[in-house]
């Protein structure tokens, strides 16, 4: 199975309990367009290195879409896809006026000079400008994208349409971001964790966690739940992983980050394996890495009795129903890490008025929005007795399809 269809199948399971025609069915399953560009560009060495970029533009019927570019090797036109419409599904959840995109360059930033980036993101931005836009489309950071990136495609978009600052989210809070954007995946994720033990009648502190990847999602997650008293026991990034069960000292972690960019030779802890780290005794558990962890055979050896996706869809729909007959409650990704794209619209809003919101003010919107979705989605499972990933997708895509048809095909 292929990530698009593994997204897919999370629709149909939803969309079966609603009452969809099956042409508002195919019409909200069918990405509505899909770029794809040769980004050549000239290497430190004098050598050209070709690289493959996409933009997948999958529905725009509740406002522009919306959704990261994603620098990594495994980016295709498949993955692009599938997260190209959990970003539909997401937007539609927290409810903002936005449709969902996704896109991203086939490439290894790690092994890419920082003029190569930039020459790299230029060149896409120059192939694609005439498909984003405030209005259109609007990109924002994911995997192996930061703020500096965002900085770049403002700059190169100018080139074609002028001062547009809401063409793209995630920037630099001195060059046109918001304050709170670069933490505001991480921080949506614990406040959603909080209101997911809170229903469990326990509490963030006390409670132990385990967080795959240790990017922007993952190490702010860390340091928000520290800060709520939880205790991180284990932590993993590319390179390794490592545990220490009296909690790791998170702001220690950070600052040896900061230093070796990886979680490698930190000694605050235990070094173990990245799958070990998956399957340790702990109660909660955070995949913030890539999608595609959890099949039947990881869902059944995990140990923790939460989990909570931070990342795009790291749980495939067999790991899913095993998750689902062992009574192990899953937020799902549309919801949990909607944090992101909440600041991201904030952003958005501040760069049409031009005007600048404090972060208090930042802070305290998200946490009502993801609040609010948060006891919605509850509610909606608790009625129709399903998994929070089925509700989520059902207020999802009653919202879309309800657009759609208001709107007229
Ligand atoms: P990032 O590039 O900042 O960090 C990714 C982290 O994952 C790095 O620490 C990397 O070393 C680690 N990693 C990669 N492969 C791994 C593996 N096999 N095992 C363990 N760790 C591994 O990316 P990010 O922005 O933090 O995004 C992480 C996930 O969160 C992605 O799935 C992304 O789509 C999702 N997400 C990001 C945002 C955002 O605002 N950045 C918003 C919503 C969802």
């Amino acid at each position: 199975m292929q990530a698009f269809e593994a997204t897919n199948y999370y629709f149909e399971q939803a969309a079966r309990l609603l009452d969809l025609t099956e042409n508002i069915r195919t019409l909200l399953v069918t990405p509505d367009r899909e770029v794809r560009v040769e980004v050549p560009i000239e290497l430190d060495s004098g050598r050209i290195g070709n690289f493959i970029g996409y933009r997948v533009q999958h529905d725009n019927s509740r406002g522009p879409y919306k959704g990261g570019l994603r620098y990594h090797p495994a980016v295709d036109q498949d993955e692009a896809r599938s997260l190209a419409s959990l970003m539909t599904w997401k937007t539609a959840v927290v409810d903002l006026p936005f449709g969902g995109a996704k896109g991203g360059i086939n490439c290894d930033p790690g092994k890419l000079s920082r003029g190569e980036l930039e020459r790299l993101t230029r060149k896409f931005i120059e192939k694609i400008h005439d498909t984003i836009g405030p209005h259109k489309d609007i990109p924002a950071p994911d995997m192996g994208t930061d703020a500096q990136v965002m900085a770049w495609i403002m700059n190169e978009y100018a080139k074609y349409a002028g001062f547009a600052p809401a063409c793209v989210t995630g920037k630099p809070v001195e060059f046109h971001g918001s304050a709170g954007r670069e933490a505001a995946t991480g921080f949506g994720l614990a406040i959603v964790t909080r209101e997911m033990l809170a229903r469990l009648q326990r509490t963030v502190a006390g409670t132990t966690f385990a967080i795959q990847g240790y990017g922007n999602v993952g190490s702010h997650t860390a340091r928000f739940l520290a800060q709520m008293g939880g205790k991180i026991v284990g932590v993993s990034d590319a390179y390794g992983a490592v545990v220490n069960r009296e909690g790791i000292d998170i702001a220690d972690l950070d600052r040896h980050v900061a230093v070796s960019h990886k979680i490698a030779g930190f000694k605050g802890g235990d070094t173990t394996t990245n799958e070990s780290l998956l399957t340790m005794a702990v109660d909660v558990l955070i995949p913030a890495a890539l999608g595609g962890i959890f099949d039947r055979e990881m869902a059944q050896a995990v140990q923790a009795s939460l989990i909570v996706e931070a990342a795009n869809g790291p749980t495939w729909p067999d790991g899913d129903e095993v998750f689902v007959t062992r009574g192990i409650p899953v937020v799902p990704d549309v919801l949990a890490n909607a944090g992101g794209v909440v600041v991201s619209y904030f952003e958005w809003v501040q760069n049409l008025q031009h005007f600048r919101w404090p972060l208090e003010q930042i802070q305290r919107e998200e946490e009502k929005r993801l609040v609010e979705a948060f006891r919605d989605i509850c509610d909606l499972a608790q009625r129709r007795s399903v998994s929070l990933r089925t509700a989520a997708f059902m207020k999802a895509i009653s919202r879309v399809g309800r657009a759609k048809v208001l709107g007229g095909i």
